[in-house]
């Protein structure tokens, strides 16, 4: 049986297939998780200025048992600070808040319109070259910003973090990332488990009762199993942390990959709630 890797590599990155997602805990809910996950065997952490959760992030990762160089860490620039100069001051705000002298990955949290990508790709960059970041990225960018992005970048774009899970289909996203390195970011990839929708459905129900598993370790199988997809998951739960990276030792087979793709319906995005959301694909 073959599994997907536990790493993806993407133009020069590599990022591990299952990260945390921290957003919404905050404070000792959010350090605990953190702390817990890396000791059970995370290592890739993603948080964002927005969530006020980097203090809390830094203490987790310096709670744990593993080295900060062991961990990969993402946040973010929300869209209000990706002018040239506000992008690099927001970085230096996260590491201090982290306690960190570098993250692994900075992303654009949001493009925003009144904000060329010449100017906040040049910026992000800049904050790579300054050593704020080791690698740079995108979020919520459609396929427009994307090759947009890449017209203008002098360093590598290692991914798009975006909405993920098998109610949306991505695809066009997804190709556009293959084909130039970049590697696709799931978030709320299990669909933002509290409500409902991709773990409910009765076709990932079946397949979990198929080979054993719980219906959102099959649903974070089915992002892992895709090239160049990595998933972030959230829980402050730690059996549901735990289970969410036990999922490198089994595989779906190409007709379940396949049932679960067709569960994607046009109004299955999660993250409407959201004003200045580009027009997505
Ligand atoms: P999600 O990870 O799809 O779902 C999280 C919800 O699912 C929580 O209520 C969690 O509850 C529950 N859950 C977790 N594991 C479960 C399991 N195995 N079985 C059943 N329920 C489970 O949604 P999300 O938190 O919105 O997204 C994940 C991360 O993506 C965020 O934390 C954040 O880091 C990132 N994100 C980024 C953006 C962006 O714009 N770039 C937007 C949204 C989110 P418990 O905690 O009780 O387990």
């Amino acid at each position: 049986m073959t599994h997907a890797p536990t790493v993806v590599d993407a133009n020069g990155a590599h990022i591990p297939a299952i990260g945390l997602g921290t957003w919404p805990m905050k404070d000792d809910e959010c350090r605990i998780a953190v702390a817990t996950a890396l000791d059970l065997g995370y290592r890739h952490i993603d948080t964002a200025a927005m969530y006020g959760n980097e203090d809390a992030v830094g203490d987790g990762v310096r709670a744990s048992s593993v080295d900060r160089d062991d961990v990969f860490v993402t946040t973010k620039v929300w869209p209000d600070n990706i002018r040239d100069g506000d992008l690099q001051r927001s970085a230096e705000a996260s590491l201090e808040r982290l306690g960190l002298d570098t993250v692994d990955l900075l992303l654009i949290h949001w493009p925003n319109r009144e904000v060329s990508v010449r100017e906040c790709i040049g910026a992000l960059c800049d904050a790579k070259k300054r050593g704020l970041t080791r690698h740079i990225g995108i979020s919520n960018f459609t396929t427009t910003l994307i090759d947009e992005a890449l017209a203008v970048t002098s360093e590598p774009l290692v991914c798009n973090q975006v909405e993920y899970h098998p109610n949306l289909n991505q695809g066009a996203l997804l190709k556009r990332c293959r084909q130039n390195g970049l590697a696709v970011v799931s978030y709320c990839p299990l669909g933002r488990g509290d409500v409902g929708g991709t773990m409910d459905e009765a076709v990932v129900k079946d397949i979990a009762t198929t080979h054993g598993k719980t219906p959102g370790q099959i649903v974070l199988r089915w992002h892992v199993q895709q090239p160049g997809v990595v998933a972030v998951p959230k829980s402050a739960n730690p059996e549901r942390i735990a289970q969410n990276l036990a999922v490198f030792d089994f595989a779906l087979t190409e007709d379940e990959m396949a049932q679960l793709s067709a569960l994607a319906k046009p109004d299955g995005r999660v993250v409407t709630n959201i004003a200045f959301a580009p027009d997505w694909d």
